[in-house]
């Protein structure tokens, strides 16, 4: 048997595993085994883990022979033989990531979707099919599903936006590996836009050849055909970079490849970005993600759940669905620590235990704009009603920025409805916010003082 024909056949048997298999298993198991020959007795596999035989005979076996003699029509017996020279080359290869050398490229693993995954950036866990739809995100979820069947073609760009938490990043990766694995010929790059900064200030930097750099830099981002950039408001104020990001965005879209951006916010809602790009980035589709009610964060748990060696009782899911209302990520957060306590300690959960392992005290108020006030003018000495006012004075326009934070921060209120709390232009509550939160990088005290009053507010 030819080495192409095995590995063809081999390529087949992945695609069905794939989807049969736990994302991290595949990964870290199924895909760095090399097939080696079948006849008509057995199929023969080896691997340089040595703990990969067991793991997959004792979890497995059963959909690795399935998906075997469904390709190839024969009943087979699955032989995974653990090969030292393959370790070796194991090893080498993971201490030598970062250089390009030969043992890696023979290595590199022939599947051609995981080539592109691992080079786009994509984390495995942000699939559509591990998305729950919501009526909080189903706009955005059936604007992301036609960009992802028909790239290039229809909303271009799509712009995502949301608060923190609520599955931008997610929903925008599931477009990258549905585009991966139904159209594997098209290229798609992911990147942060804090990457993104980077690779253009690295570009522009002194040493080395400029022009080569930036050649680099433009292969990278315009030789693509699908483009999602990551938290787009990252680049604000940062003039070279958002000249670049037009000119890519110029470059991809003229030439039909398809761009997809999320935000915490609007376009206009930037500070300090181009009215250009502003105009760009609507072009398009622009869909928002709110905040989910509570069936649809029980949704989530319960898949979560589901793909979870724990199981979690409905009425602890209700629990933490009820607590954790405005971000996912913390919801999901709490569900990880309650599912590794019982795991650990092999208790049965209790919604006792539950609180105790969240932290959760049982006189927690609240916490709404009024309270973020009146805890506030208590920390500052200052007056609600003067907070309110247009006072210019160094203390209360701190006592005022720092309540504009925590409302937006602590509350699921939108910039505009903290605007017209304050009788304030929602440009001015945006610029507050940033102050606050580009301060809180540098500044100890102020993030101290950010702490003390959160922890007030959640007592
Ligand atoms: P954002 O980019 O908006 O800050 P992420 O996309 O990083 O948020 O989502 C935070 C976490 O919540 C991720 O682990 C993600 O998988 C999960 N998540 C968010 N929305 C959903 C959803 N609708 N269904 C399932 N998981 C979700
Ligand atoms: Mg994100």
């Amino acid at each position: 048997m030819s080495q192409e024909k095995i590995a063809d056949v081999w390529n087949e048997i992945l695609g069905i595993l794939e989807n049969k298999i736990p994302d991290t298993t595949f990964s870290t198991w199924i895909l760095p085994l090399e097939p080696q020959y079948y006849d008509e007795n057995s199929f023969v596999v080896h691997t340089g883990q040595a703990f990969a035989p067991n793991i997959l005979r004792k979890n497995h076996n059963e959909e690795i022979i399935d998906a075997i003699n469904q390709i190839t029509g024969r009943t087979l017996e699955f032989k995974i033989i653990y090969d030292e020279e393959l370790a070796a080359k194991f090893k080498k290869r993971a201490s030598s990531r970062t250089k390009k050398d030969d043992s890696f490229q023979t290595l590199k693993p022939k599947y051609d979707s995981l080539t592109q995954m691992q080079s786009s950036n994509l984390n495995l866990k942000y699939k559509f099919e591990n998305f729950v739809v919501g009526s909080n995100n189903k706009l955005a979820f059936v604007a992301a599903q036609t960009v992802a069947q028909h790239p290039g073609e229809k909303y271009n760009p799509l712009y995502i936006y949301g608060g923190p938490g609520l599955g931008k990043t997610h929903i925008m990766q599931a477009i990258g590996h549905y585009i991966i694995k139904n159209k594997p010929e098209l290229k798609v790059q992911f990147v942060q836009a804090e990457e993104f900064v980077n690779d253009v200030v690295n570009a522009l930097a002194n040493g080395g050849d400029r022009v080569d750099k930036m050649n680099k830099f433009r292969n990278k981002y315009r030789k693509t055909d699908v483009l999602l950039i990551d938290d787009i408001q990252l680049i604000a104020g940062k003039t070279r970079t958002e000249e670049e990001v037009f000119n890519t965005f110029n470059t991809l879209h003229s030439a039909g490849k398809q761009i997809v951006i999320t935000s915490d916010r609007t376009p206009k809602e930037i500070p300090s970005i181009s009215d250009r790009l502003v105009s760009r980035f609507e072009w398009g589709l622009m869909a928002d993600i709110q905040v989910p009610d509570v069936e649809t964060r029980m949704a989530i748990l319960m898949n979560l759940s589901q793909n979870s060696e724990i199981k979690v009782p409905p009425n602890i899911i209700e629990f933490l669905a009820t607590v954790y209302s405005n971000n996912i990520r913390e919801l999901e957060g709490a569900f990880n620590r309650v599912t590794a306590y019982a795991s650990i300690n092999e208790v049965e959960l209790s919604l006792e235990n539950v609180k105790k392992i969240i932290g959760y005290s049982e006189h927690k108020k609240d916490i709404t704009i009024e309270s973020i006030i009146d805890e506030i003018a208590h920390y500052y000495n200052v007056s609600a009603k003067d907070m309110k006012g247009a006072s210019r004075s160094q203390k209360i326009a701190e006592a005022r920025q720092m309540a504009i934070y925590l409302a937006r921060d602590l509350t699921n209120l939108s910039f505009p409805s903290i605007g017209d709390y304050f009788g304030k232009k929602h440009t001015t509550i945006i610029y507050s916010y940033d102050k606050i939160k580009k301060e809180l990088n540098t500044n100890s005290i102020l993030a101290q003082t950010v702490s003390n009053i959160t922890n007030k507010l959640n007592k």
